[in-house]
């Protein structure tokens, strides 16, 4: 990657962060809409597609760099945060967006994602939940429904499902909200939103499975706007989302943590790595 630029910033369309690429997601699954609405949240946001940096995990979510004209990153599962988080410290020029999916992120991933809300690095995190594991068709994954009958959990699983609102808040992320994919203008708006935010922002989006979880095309009839946004206050804004029913939709909490610092440039040169490799055997 190249410095990025300081340049006065022109005006973008949302075309202008599209790859071209044909997506090869099932017709009318939810990822389309983040897709549609991360390019235009970008546009609206102003920053050169080459000053910003997509990094993903595993699973169908977290093809979505591919799809986009950014800078991407497709890493293994559940590691995209660290491999971000090393990222936007030594770059923190770029801004750097994570992407991918419920079984990704809070499974194998789960805990990466509670330290990335400990540390606090100023970049933005986006979740695509399904709850299922679509592209290994249909696993219940970390926030399906305890009940959620299927041919591989006959009768629901019987476990809890994660609440990653209330983890993000109770962890130390300075922004959580809620999103749909249904809804491209409110997502967009959300997604502007929380790049703007200093520090660690988290935006878990409703984005359905039509294929393995074909009922969840009625989310579109049980979102609803969220209550409030509570700022700073962490214990209320947890107990919030502990209470939620996962359908209110915006910011749930805005805190006020200072990012955590970019590391300090390295103090070494070309003739001290040479002087290194010499030395070694
Ligand atoms: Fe989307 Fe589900 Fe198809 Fe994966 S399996 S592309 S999540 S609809
Ligand atoms: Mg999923």
């Amino acid at each position: 990657l190249t410095e990025a630029t300081t340049e006065p910033h022109c005006v973008f369309s949302a075309k202008d962060f599209s790859s071209g690429a044909h997506p090869v997601w099932c017709p009318g699954c939810g990822d389309y809409g983040v897709l549609a609405s991360l390019e235009r949240a970008l546009a609206k946001h102003g920053r050169p597609s080459h000053e910003v940096v997509l990094v993903s995990g595993i699973g169908c979510s977290s093809r979505l760099p591919g799809y986009m004209s950014t800078y991407g990153f497709h890493g293994v599962h559940g590691r995209a945060l660290a491999a971000a988080t090393g990222l936007k410290l030594t770059r923190p020029d770029l801004e750097v967006i994570v992407v991918g999916g419920d079984g990704d992120g809070y499974s194998i991933g789960g805990n990466h994602f509670i330290h990335a809300c400990r540390r606090n690095v100023d970049m933005l995190y986006i979740v695509m939940d399904n709850r299922v594991y679509g592209m290994t068709k249909g696993q219940p994954s970390p926030t399906t429904e305890a009940d959620w009958d299927s041919e591989i959990a006959p009768g629901g699983i019987g476990l809890r499902p994660f609440n990653p609102l209330a983890v993000a808040i109770a962890s130390g992320a300075n922004y959580v909200a809620r999103g749909f994919s249904g809804d491209p203008n409110g997502l967009a708006d959300l997604i502007v939103d929380g790049l703007r935010w200093p520090g660690f922002a988290f935006l878990e989006v409703l984005s359905p499975c039509v294929t393995f979880r074909p009922e969840q095309r009625e989310w579109k009839r049980m979102v609803r706007p969220a209550s409030q946004a509570i700022e700073q206050d962490r214990a209320a804004a947890t107990a919030l989302a502990m209470g939620d029913d996962g359908f209110s939709l915006g910011v749930l909490f805005r805190g006020d943590r200072a990012p955590v610092a970019p590391a300090p440039k390295p103090q070494i040169s070309v003739a001290d790595v040479e002087r290194e490799f010499a030395l070694s055997p």
